[in-house]
């Protein structure tokens, strides 16, 4: 009887079905409505078009509407459990208290429908357009909403995850973990994009108090593969997004806006205080790190890195220390600036110290961060600037990271005081407040005592919905975009006021012809903030060789970053949740520091050892991974016991084995 023909005017219905379905075929509807499976039996029947219809309280769980016309369908209170839609056009159609659950409505356009009340807990929403759709009290429990277009769709219930899906993804973006959540809108690390060239100041710009900018210089004689980057168009963009995400107190300390290359991987974003205004700041961006397409922004790493800038601003500007600053002889060679810095320490103890910002105030955010997390292991620590190169550094740092593992929240947290405090800002920005911290985890608690920042939290949080969520000049407010509030200055402002929304302008919405002036030949010199060309102490404080504070994406961006991760993760969300957990990362630090040391030696001295480690560690890493399964105290033990028994094996005997081969290349050499 399946896709039979049936004449049209039948009117013998299967109970479940709705009545109102005049002039369809009875064979189809019923099998449909039963089972959901036979509809595609239907295609050559008349009624695929059931654009309009009333199909509410229908049971059409399972059903098969992929790529259907269903505009303007009535489905309210009808159940389309597990039903696949993906591709469908329902553009307003009623979903009213449907239940939606496991359905797929991937592609699926949904713009103005009314979803309101609709169940949609497990359904894949992936490239679904719902701009305009009505969400009101709909249920979006673990709905996959990547890649979903919510342009003013009204009444998202904001129950703080689909947001905190979305920053989710930034955060794994920027830390290079791609292994998270599926994250289309992350632009890999990808060396490829290397253009090879030498770095470049490409403009830089004033910034007006109207957070305007004026150009103050150009290359005039840059490399031509940079030329795509020389658009100020580009810098505009670059400088919107960033201003989008800024809390004015924190712009109001900048003056230079720098576009500024190295080329691909290394310093991504810069801030460091201006050589004539050392009270100010300026602000390096990369664009080729940022967009090495020169016309996408890859948004989630940019903005991610913009939030640990802000974060140094926040910490290092002129109210937090005393400004004493170790002057350009002071670091001259790492001996004298060792000493000098010694010296500085000696004078601001117990305070923290900090090469920009001088003796940090006891009450400065820095200084309590510093009293907290780092007093007690600042010991073991060295500035970059103590050592000869940067490479030298990192292998001493490397060392001091896996001495205290448990204190990091990325990989990049250990490198000093100043850029742990930045990345635990970020990650107190982005992620979800922890309700079972781990020790890490505790420097994200730590910024939740100061309102103020909180508030900072806010503010930053809603901007970046804005820009994921809202178009046409909305803002996200109370938890949905809504139109804007015009500023009105002369009120009294009450304190609950939010942030005027003119704050958060969407890059493309705000075209400033005004803003890019003609390029100047001849800037004059006071106005050229010169952070690449001489580098000042100031500007070196941040710690590495080629000045400032750098989010390198060769850190976050290599084969290693991963892993680590992985480690950390397994660490705290496993082992130590447990006794016997804990035991084992104990009895595994004793044994992995008893000959970590010799391992660094040789691997200082051989670079082929040093390719032989990194292949014994990833299987190590990879054997962990077994523990991830682990749940109870004694799965944990009897994992962690092979685990280690199999490393033991693999630490021991791998780099004996490499050692022989060492031997074997150095004699052919
Ligand atoms: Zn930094």
């Amino acid at each position: 009887m399946i896709g039979v023909m049936v004449p049209s005017g039948s009117s013998i219905w299967d109970s479940r079905c709705n009545d109102s379905l005049p002039n369809y075929p009875q064979t189809c509807i019923t099998n449909y409505c039963k089972t959901g499976e036979y509809m595609n039996n239907c295609n050559y029947l008349p009624l695929r078009n059931l654009s309009g219809v009333d199909l509410s309280n229908t049971d059409l769980h399972k059903a098969n509407f992929r790529g259907d016309d269903l505009s303007g369908t009535n489905f309210s209170n009808a159940d389309l459990t597990n039903a696949n839609l993906s591709g469908a056009d329902l553009t307003d159609a009623d979903l009213t208290n449907a239940n939606l659950s496991g359905a797929s409505l991937s592609g699926a356009n949904l713009s103005g429908a009314n979803l309101s009340g609709a169940n949609l807990s497990g359904a894949s929403l992936y490239g679904a357009n719902l701009s305009g759709a009505d969400l009101t009290d709909a249920d979006l429990t673990n709905v996959d909403l990547s890649n979903t277009v919510l342009y003013n769709a009204a009444n998202i219930p904001f129950r703080n995850f689909d947001l905190q899906k979305k920053l989710n993804q930034y955060w794994y973006c920027l830390i290079g973990d791609y292994s998270g959540p599926n994250n289309p809108d992350c632009v890999k690390y990808d060396e490829r994009h290397v253009v090879g060239i030498s770095p470049t100041e490409i403009t830089s710009y004033q910034i007006e108090k109207d957070s305007t900018l004026t150009i103050v210089y150009e290359d005039s004689d840059m490399s031509k593969k940079l030329e795509i980057f020389r658009d100020q168009k580009l810098h505009q963009h670059l400088w919107d997004m960033y201003t989008s995400i800024t809390p004015p107190e924190i712009l109001s300390e900048l003056i230079y806006f720098v576009v500024y290359t190295d080329d691909y991987g290394g310093e991504v974003a810069l801030v460091s205080r201006d050589t004539d205004n050392p009270l100010k700041f300026y602000l390096s961006v990369d664009p080729v790190d940022v967009g090495p397409s020169g016309i996408k922004l890859d948004k989630q790493f940019y903005v991610s890195t913009l939030i640990h800038e802000n974060a140094h601003i926040l910490s290092l500007n002129e109210n937090q220390g005393d400004n004493k600053s170790l002057s350009e002889d002071d670091a001259s060679t790492p001996e004298t600036y060792k000493q000098q810095m010694k010296n500085a320490e000696y004078s601001c103890a117990p305070n923290y110290y900090n090469d920009l910002a001088g003796c940090m105030k006891e009450s400065s955010y820095l200084n309590a961060f510093y009293q907290e997390f780092w007093a007690e292991i600042y010991h073991d620590f060295k500035w970059a600037l103590e050592f000869d190169d940067y490479e030298t550094f990192s292998e001493h740092n490397t060392e001091f990271y896996l001495k205290y593992q448990k204190y990091w929240l990325t990989v990049y947290s250990s490198e000093n005081p100043d850029e742990d405090f930045a990345e635990s800002f970020m990650a107190f920005v982005l992620k979800e407040k922890p309700s079972a911290p781990t020790f890490a985890e505790q420097k994200i608690l730590f910024f939740y005592q100061y309102p103020e920042l909180v508030e900072m939290r806010d503010f930053i949080r809603s901007s970046i919905a804005t820009s994921e969520f809202c178009n046409n000049d909305n803002v996200w407010k109370d938890q949905k975009c809504r139109q804007p509030v015009p500023a009105t200055p002369q009120q009294q402002p009450t304190p609950q006021q939010q942030p005027t929304p003119q704050q958060q302008p969407t890059p493309q919405q705000q075209p400033t012809p005004q803003q890019q002036p003609t390029p100047q030949q001849q800037p004059t010199p006071q106005q050229q903030p010169t952070p690449q060309q001489q580098p000042t102490p100031q500007q070196q404080s941040q710690q590495s060789e080629n000045g400032g504070c750098l989010i390198a994406t060769a850190t976050y961006g290599s084969e290693m970053a991963n892993e680590v991760q992985q480690l950390r993760e397994l660490r705290d969300n496993q082992l130590l949740q447990t006794e016997s957990g804990t035991a084992f990362i104990i009895a595994f630090n004793d044994i992995y520091y008893s000959f970590s040391p010799v391992i660094a030696d040789y691997e200082r001295e051989n670079p082929y050892f040093k390719e032989a480690v990194k292949l014994a560690i990833t299987p190590m890493i990879s054997s962990l991974s077994l523990m991830q399964n682990a749940e109870s105290e004694s799965e944990v033990l009897s994992i962690g016991i092979s685990v280690i028994m199999l490393n033991l094996g693999m630490y021991l005997g791998v780099p004996a084995i490499v050692i022989v081969g060492i031997r074997k290349i150095n004699y052919i050499d």
